[in-house]
């Protein structure tokens, strides 16, 4: 027989105490930071859905791994099961460590980035965009039109639109282009897949032109869930495999090892190209480690060649998938408007329709986030216009989406956590109509997000 209820399929085996706070504590604490929500001390937060990035419980045998890391300087044996496990799945000739994803954006685009280039991804993930931005160069979000419309149903959301990459090419020129970029899943434009097809269509593209295809590969194994449960034709295969076939579309790839890996730190930059790994590996050197440890602690690889095992098991994906639908699923039965269908590592809410009465420079994502908080002790995150409103020429612009993520830490919330967090979102939407919008005291030059402050209009 099948049952409804979604059993997480592990059992608790070393706990962390959640602090209880009342709604009069939670409005002093978010007022005395400025109304930033990144700014709380965790203990003040009772459900914590700030991100999935590095947050997620590590399991018994990554533990024991820990034990098992050798620190060595240089050739770690650590090292070889890591790059052994990374290249299991993505055979690229060469990987390099980094303490986390945007270390190894940084040295890519440092290394192909610079002022006249051109760099096109379905949407770049916010540190992306920005050490694209801080090399000189420009970025570009390609997105198929469905992936931003947040009610369309379309089942790879996160596809890239091909023809608007051909002219985007043409229109550059391909010498301008350093690399294309593609985001599985695509986090920034509400955590969609991209599918096999699109990823095949965009991968002939890439050579047609002799262009570099890389992966922004954080959720690679959801992902491939989505395309074995979505695509025609993949229902059969084994995740990893699908997995290998993503790796054979590409040429390189960039990674936080804080999402799928399940790490709670750690990335990669892993490519073919002997040349640019060589100038990727003398950056490396300057900013995160020696080759074979890059930013990270042997103990740290050990965890993640574990983890990269663990991720690819399907009773894992199916639970993982399944609970965050659960979530989504259960709000829009709420009637709150969220992004649909529903992500694999987060569910967004649609501030703007939730809160149509709030104009996009009053920050209607930012609003919502902080009822949130103060209501329930729930912290999401806001991704709209206090996240990209703000441009490089000083301007502010609109985001075209305002959302708040609600993202699910891997193998951490059990189903009444999220129950909990289902009735809090309920009892806000009752009082939508009377939130009123923030705006910005201060914020810095870049990444406005992480440190500016607020107050209540
Ligand atoms: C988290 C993330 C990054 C950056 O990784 P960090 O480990 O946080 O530096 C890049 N791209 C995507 C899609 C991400 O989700």
């Amino acid at each position: 027989m099948e049952f409804k209820t979604i059993i997480e399929p592990f059992r608790i085996h070393s706990v962390a105490p959640i602090q209880m706070t009342t709604e009069a504590d939670r409005k002093r604490y978010i007022e005395a930071v400025g109304y930033n929500l990144f700014s709380l001390q965790s203990d003040n937060v009772l459900i914590d859905l700030l991100t999935d990035s590095g947050t997620g419980a590590m399991s018994r045998n990554q533990w024991a791994a820990i034990q098992h890391g050798d620190e060595s300087y240089a050739g770690s044996p650590s090292w070889e099961l890591f790059r052994n496990a990374v290249q299991n799945l993505f055979p690229f000739k060469h990987v390099i460590p980094t303490h986390q994803g945007r270390a190894a954006e940084k040295i890519l685009f440092t290394a192909v980035g610079g002022k006249g280039k051109f760099i096109p991804n379905n949407t770049h993930f916010d540190t992306t965009r920005a050490n694209v931005e801080y090399s000189g160069a420009e970025a570009f979000d390609l997105v198929i039109a469905e992936g931003r419309d947040a009610a369309n149903l379309h089942p790879f959301k996160g596809n890239m639109d091909v023809v608007a990459l051909e002219k985007f090419i043409l229109e550059k020129g391909v010498e301008n282009i350093p690399v294309v970029m593609m985001t599985i899943t695509n986090n920034s434009g509400g955590g969609q897949p991209v599918s096999l097809e699109n990823l095949r269509a965009v991968s002939a593209i890439c050579k047609k032109y002799q262009l570099p295809l890389f992966l922004d590969a954080c959720r690679f194994a959801e992902n491939a869930w989505f395309i074995r449960e979505r695509e025609p034709g993949q229902q059969d295969r084994d995740v990893a495999d699908i997995v290998r076939e993503i790796a054979s579309l590409a040429d390189g790839m960039t990674m936080s090892a804080k999402k799928d890996p399940l790490g709670n730190i750690g990335g990669w930059l892993a490519l073919n190209d002997d040349d640019l790994a060589s100038v990727c590996r003398n950056l490396l050197i300057l900013t995160e480690g020696f080759p074979t440890y890059g930013g990270l602690a042997g103990r740290d690889l050990e965890a993640l060649a574990v983890g990269l095992t663990e991720i690819v098991s399907h009773d894992y994906l199916k639970y993982r998938i399944q609970s965050t639908a659960y979530l989504g699923n259960a709000l829009l039965a709420g009637g709150i408007p969220v992004v649909q269908p529903i992500g694999g590592h987060a569910v967004y809410i649609d501030a703007k329709a939730l809160l149509p009465h709030i104009p996009a420079l009053e920050y209607p994502g930012q609003a919502l986030a902080i009822e949130l908080y103060k209501v329930g002790g729930i912290r999401g995150c806001e991704i709209g216009t206090v996240m990209f409103g703000r441009k490089p020429d000083g301007s502010e612009v609109p985001s075209a989406m305002e959302l708040v993520r609600l993202a699910i830490p891997r193998r951490t919330y059990t189903q009444s956590h999220i129950d909990y967090v289902i009735e809090v979102c309920l009892a806000v939407k009752e009082k939508a109509s009377k939130l009123r919008g923030y705006r910005i005291v201060q914020e810095p030059a870049a990444l406005r997000h992480f440190t500016a402050t607020f107050e209540p209009i």
